[in-house]
């Protein structure tokens, strides 16, 4: 990666801000398209924004608008995700979802929501009889009536995945800066010259996909926004890995107007996990948890899986959802100002990256600029953290494990802190590597963890605790 100072000098056709799902999509498909990318990042890593905390489902879109830019992205990305997650080494765990109906009120609905599945090409969902139910899922509650299957909604590694997008396009070219909050820009009519915390860059094109800050960046560079950001926390719960055998689907309610609803799925890393809530809110970056939502999302999950009770939380997190006054996402293309807005991105954007990546590079075409593919991709060796996948602790000479409870090894942490993306804060590194994310959230680890690390990121091991 080439130093900030030469980075300067590079007239990039395209500069990237913001490395949450969306920026790291973005970045690998204007990469691999042939573009010379520069990707600016506020943060001191990258999914620093929305992408840190969300479900990780990978959604069909069975239940989006049909016709929607929502539904065409989610479609389109979820197929290119099983096209391309063998060659990247992404996991996906193939649970299927189950739209749950606890009333008469929902069961009336259910015909419902299998015509809109079909209207979005989602053709194989059918109607389960409540015998048919609880012989699929006999861990649900005996109080559920009836369901919709949704036999291609999965769960995928929330992290890895971005990460892989954007370290593939590095490796095939692009040019990341973290630290690089972007302050400023002008356009001459023919580049723009923009200004951040890292100095000036120069690029023809600019696309904002900074997330929960979106309408901010277009008010920075065109003087207004077509949208306002309206930040909508979620809170979660982690169960402990021994309750996750208690269900194989992923339990949906049937949807509100507002949101998707509180979610029983297994994550990617052996957990059962309980959530969002939605809770609008001013600050966009305020993620606590509180002790009442915590509890009630607690005792719904016990309504909808009475075994929980005899299994523990091992955490609890909140994640931001970067809604707008529009239920649709706000892709905007200014053609007379080589700009594209990619706003609005809220609940979806974990399945629809690549999609969306896919639709704006169709746009930024229609500004005339074409590249020529690249003809040789290079296709990264990221370390992979799924339970499904073979892990680094199954082979010799990692360095031995350094987190027990999610099996992390030395070699892993060490090649975190290396290469073109070398985490530079604890957060980054938990995000890269799960150390501390498991039962004892570091009781045991951070000690050693604090003392490898202490030199690369300025931390002291009480720091490192914390
Ligand atoms: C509770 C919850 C559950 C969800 N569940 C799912 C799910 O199961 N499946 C799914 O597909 N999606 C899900 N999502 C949605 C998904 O997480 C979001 O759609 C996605 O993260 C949005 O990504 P983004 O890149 O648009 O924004 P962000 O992740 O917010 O990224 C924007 C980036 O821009 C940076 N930035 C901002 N301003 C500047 C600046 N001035 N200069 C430089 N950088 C800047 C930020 O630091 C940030 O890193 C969920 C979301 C939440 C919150």
């Amino acid at each position: 990666m080439p130093d900030t100072e030469s980075v300067n000098n590079i007239n990039f056709d395209v500069a990237i801000i913001g490395t949450g799902v969306v920026g790291c999509a973005m970045a690998r498909h204007f990469t691999l398209q042939g573009a010379e990318v520069l990707v600016l990042e506020k943060a001191a890593d990258i999914l620093d924004g929305a992408s840190k905390g969300n479900s990780a489902i990978l959604h069909t879109g069975f239940d989006a608008p049909p016709g929607s830019l929502e539904q065409s992205c989610i479609q389109s990305g979820y197929e290119e995700y099983l096209q391309i997650k063998d060659k990247l080494n992404l996991p996906v765990l193939e649970t299927g979802a189950l739209v749950v109906a606890w009333n008469s009120a929902e069961v009336e609905k259910l015909d419902g929501i299998v015509d809109r599945a079909k209207a979005n090409g989602v053709w194989d969902t059918q109607i389960l009889t409540t015998r048919q139910l609880m012989a699929k899922q006999p861990g649900l509650s005996r109080r559920a009536v009836a369901a919709v299957e949704v036999p291609g909604e999965f769960v995928i590694d929330p992290w890895t995945t971005p990460y892989t997008y954007l370290i593939q396009a590095i490796e095939n070219g692009a040019v990341v800066l973290r630290n690089a909050e972007v302050l400023a820009g002008t356009f001459d009519q023919h580049r723009w010259t923009i200004e951040s915390t890292q100095g000036k860059f120069t690029s023809k094109t600019i696309i904002n996909c900074a997330g929960l800050y979106g309408d901010m960046l277009d008010d920075i560079f065109l003087g207004r926004s077509g949208f306002q950001i309206h930040p909508r926390k979620g809170q979660f719960l982690v169960f402990d890995k021994s309750a996750a055998r208690l269900i194989d689907s992923i339990i949906l309610p049937v949807p509100d107007e507002i949101t998707k609803g509180v979610v029983v799925c297994r994550t990617i890393f052996g957990n059962l996990l309980v959530g969002p809530t939605a809770e609008d809110q001013h600050s966009r970056d305020e993620a606590a948890v509180d002790s009442e939502t915590l509890r009630s999302l607690y005792n719904r999950a016990l309504e909808i899986v009475p075994e929980l009770a005899g299994h523990g939380v091992t955490a609890t997190y909140a994640g931001i959802r970067p809604a707008s006054e529009f239920k649709d996402y706000c892709v905007q293309a200014h053609n007379d100002k080589n700009y594209i807005s990619v706003g609005g991105i809220r609940s979806t954007g974990l399945s629809a990256a690549l999609g969306i990546a896919s639709y704006v590079y169709g746009l930024y075409e229609e500004f005339g600029d074409q590249h020529n593919p690249r003809e040789s991709i290079v296709y990264p060796d990221v370390l992979p953290l799924a339970e499904c996948q073979l892990r680094d602790w199954s082979k010799p000479g990692n360095g031995g494990i350094v987190c027990h409870c999610e099996l992390v090894t030395r070699r892993e942490i060490e090649q975190a802190l290396e290469g073109p993306l070398a985490v530079n804060s604890l957060s980054g590194l938990k995000r890269r590597t799960r150390a501390t994310m498991g039962r004892c959230q570091g009781f045991y680890c951070s000690a050693e963890l604090g003392e490898l690390c202490a030199s690369r990121l300025q931390l002291s091991i009480s720091e490192a605790i914390e």
